[in-house]
């Protein structure tokens, strides 16, 4: 679908998978006016189609485009096209348990400009993928690295958006950890270098005395669609879920840490090192707090609970 600015979206149409032209003056080359969503399309036993929170990724996606200077996208064709893109490629959605149809929707400007400028044209685009599981031997605990040196967000910035420009830099660091054996980097804030963010691409939770904690939002971290969803269901099951600032020292004192997003679930951390310091969590077993929520989660997520928040959307 494309857009010019200030204009209306035009009709979207499903194509083969294939490459997109574009001038080499777009402003998504040049100046990174681009965005990017993730979401994920189950089958179940008895071949339904059902989406996780659609509408979720609709509106963030909304909020990214008024960050960076982008034409908004109402929320109906956010979800009509990707219902379309999820129905004409339903043969690639892996059988109940064998994983997913992961759906990537970019919002790019494609149009060309030469000087720091919103672009006078853009394009909504969707592809998709089966995925298995993001993390080798699925809910197994993870070795986190703490990162003090490099951040991923300030204030100000745009770490509470899902910009394509944020994520080219974690790779440095990601790339660093994962040579020492680490599965990913934890990032902490970039003002006073000791209060947990996130995750290169997942929102992090601690558990203490069966009280459960995660990072607020204020503008540096991913509103994650799976981390408010952990904390409703959370809330659900019983616990007492805190959003608020989380010193690196209180995450390493902590019973049982784990991470959340599109694609990692729900992944216990069976492990945080920060500079000399290793702590383990668990005896490297899967903590039963993540247990609970994973289960909790795919449960709704796959069908094999009832939907009693409203989270499912199914495709007929
Ligand atoms: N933080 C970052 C930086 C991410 O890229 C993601 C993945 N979208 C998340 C957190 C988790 O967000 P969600 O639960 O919506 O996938």
């Amino acid at each position: 679908m494309k857009c010019t600015l200030g204009g209306e979206w035009g009709k979207g149409k499903l194509q083969p998978f294939g490459n997109l032209e574009i001038s080499p003056a777009a402003a998504v080359l040049n100046y990174g006016q681009g965005l990017f969503e993730g979401l994920k399309a189950y089958r179940t036993e008895d071949e339904r189609i059902l989406l996780f929170r659609p509408e979720e990724n609709a509106m963030r996606l909304i909020a990214g485009a008024d960050r960076m200077s982008m034409p908004s996208l109402p929320v109906d064709s956010f979800l009509h096209a990707v219902e379309q893109a999820v129905l004409a490629n339903k043969r690639w959605i892996p059988p109940p348990g064998k994983g997913s149809l992961y759906i990537r929707p970019l919002l790019i400007g494609t149009g060309g400009v030469l000087g720091l400028n919103p672009a006078p044209e853009y394009t909504f685009v969707i592809y998709v993928s089966p995925v298995g599981c993001y993390f080798k031997g699925g809910l197994a605990p993870i070795d986190l690295q703490v990162e003090s040196f490099y951040h991923r967000a300030g204030p100000g910035g745009t770490g509470g958006v899902k910009t394509i420009g944020n994520y080219a830099p974690v790779l440095k660091t990601q790339l660093k950890a994962k040579g020492k054996g680490y599965s990913d980097v934890l990032y902490l804030d970039a003002v006073e270098n000791k209060y947990v963010e996130e995750v290169s691409s997942c929102n992090i939770f601690m558990v203490k005395d069966n009280v459960i904690s995660t990072p607020e939002l204020k503008g540096t971290i991913l509103p994650g669609i799976t981390r408010k969803s952990i904390v409703e269901l959370a809330g659900s099951c019983g616990y007492e879920v805190f959003e608020r600032p989380v010193d690196v020292e209180e995450l390493l004192a902590a019973d049982e840490v784990f991470c959340t997003g599109t694609a990692v679930v729900v992944n216990p951390v069976g492990s945080i090192t920060y500079e000399s310091r290793r702590i383990k969590y668990n005896g490297g077993e899967v903590g039963e707090v993540a247990k609970e929520l994973y289960e909790a989660l795919t449960n709704i997520q796959m069908g094999r609970a009832e939907d009693k928040m409203g989270w499912i959307v199914e495709l007929n």
